[in-house]
């Protein structure tokens, strides 16, 4: 690891300042960032820790949701009382997520922020256009075993290796924002970026901004939601494909859904064509199976990862029925 210089940010006005300093990174649990600087990736001059500003708290909002402070971490997120029955396929997407040792000290805000797991973003010694713009794509052409089958592009098929996130994107969460211009909020699907040209940017977060909170609003899909992730590994391991599907249904029909995937794309993949396919309709195996075919309308396989089509096609159809069966195991 190459040396850097440490400061720890006892207000939020020292980290913003601080922060919008060329060459700095904001750490807050440190299990991605220490990780990637110790493989070289990234090689931030100056290190402003976050994690003692008092942005830890997890409270109730006027309107009936929930704020999660940015650095709440996610075990005490997840075994919240109030996310635990008020929002349980959040709660189900963050145990589903690396381990309980991880859990306990990764923040929410670091989770959203979360680099992907692509093997050549992390080899220095490969082209990686996300690491190093202009060098190339390892992926592509190379083993793409774990890349996006949606939303890809030239420059880049990486996927984001985030649970949270795609419970949040079907919740349709907002991200609190405060930076060098003052404070903002972010429409969780307007957070994370498709790769396109310039895949060295994964959100929309500007130089110097923090994430403060994330919003939930009121309606948290409780009697019919679930979080579905498919991996080699029963525990400890990425997506391959992951579903967070969640239902409101009045007497069989569906009045309102939310669909999104994580493993696929560059971004948790919300698809509101497939939404609105699946409202007025009866919660029925071939409602969920037509709602499949339109999100995976577009699907594109790369050298490795075909059996991901499928896979993304029967976990869709999986977790609409436990959702609709009101099953949370
Ligand atoms: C072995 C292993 C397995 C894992 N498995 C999973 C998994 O299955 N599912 C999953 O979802 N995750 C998994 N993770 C990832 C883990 O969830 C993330 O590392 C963690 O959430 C990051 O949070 P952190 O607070 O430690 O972030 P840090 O490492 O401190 O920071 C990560 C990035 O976020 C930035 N950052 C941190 N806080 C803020 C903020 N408030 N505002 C703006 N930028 C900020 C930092 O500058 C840095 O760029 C795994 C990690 C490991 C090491
Ligand atoms: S898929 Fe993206 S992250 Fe992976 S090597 Fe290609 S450019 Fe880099």
């Amino acid at each position: 690891m190459r040396p850097f210089r440490y400061a720890r940010a006892a207000h939020l006005d020292d980290a913003i300042a601080a922060g919008s300093e060329s060459g700095t990174a904001f750490v807050a649990g440190g299990t991605n960032l220490f990780d990637l600087m110790k493989a070289d990736v990234l090689r931030p001059d100056t290190l402003v820790d976050v994690s003692r500003l008092p942005l830890d708290t997890i409270d109730d909002t006027p309107d009936g949701g929930l704020r999660l402070g940015a650095l709440a971490r996610n075990a005490d997120t997840a075994y919240d009382p109030r996310v635990q029955s008020r929002y349980p396929m959040l709660a189900r997407a963050i145990l589903a997520g690396a381990s309980p040792q991880l859990r306990n000290m990764a923040t929410n805000g670091g989770n959203l922020m979360q680099r992907t797991r692509c093997y050549y973003f992390y080899d220095t010694a490969t082209p990686c256009n996300k690491r190093a713009p202009g060098s190339g794509c390892g992926a592509i052409g190379g083993v793409n075993r774990i890349h996006a089958i949606l939303g890809a592009s030239p420059s880049c098929i990486a996927v984001h290796p985030s649970d949270l996130c795609v419970a949040l994107a079907a919740l349709a969460a907002t991200v609190r924002v405060t930076g060098p211009d003052g404070e903002r909020t972010v429409p969780f699907a307007a957070f994370h970026r498709l790769p396109g040209d310039t895949p060295e940017r994964d959100t929309t977060l500007e130089p110097g901004e923090l994430i403060t909170a994330i919003d939930l609003p009121p309606q948290g899909f409780a009697a019919h939601s679930t979080y579905l992730k498919v991996r080699d590994r029963a525990s400890y391991a990425f997506a391959l494909v992951s579903v967070a599907a969640a239902l409101d249904i009045d007497g069989g029909t569906i009045r309102e859904a939310r669909l999104a995937l994580g493993g696929v794309a560059h971004k948790p993949w919300r698809d509101s064509g497939a939404e609105a396919a699946l409202a007025g309709k009866p919660a029925t195996p071939a409602t969920f199976a037509e709602a499949a075919g339109i999100v995976l309308r577009d699907a594109r396989a790369h050298d490795h990862n075909a059996f991901k089509i499928g896979l993304a096609r029967r976990a869709i159809v999986r977790a609409l029925t436990e959702a609709a069966g009101g099953k949370h195991p």
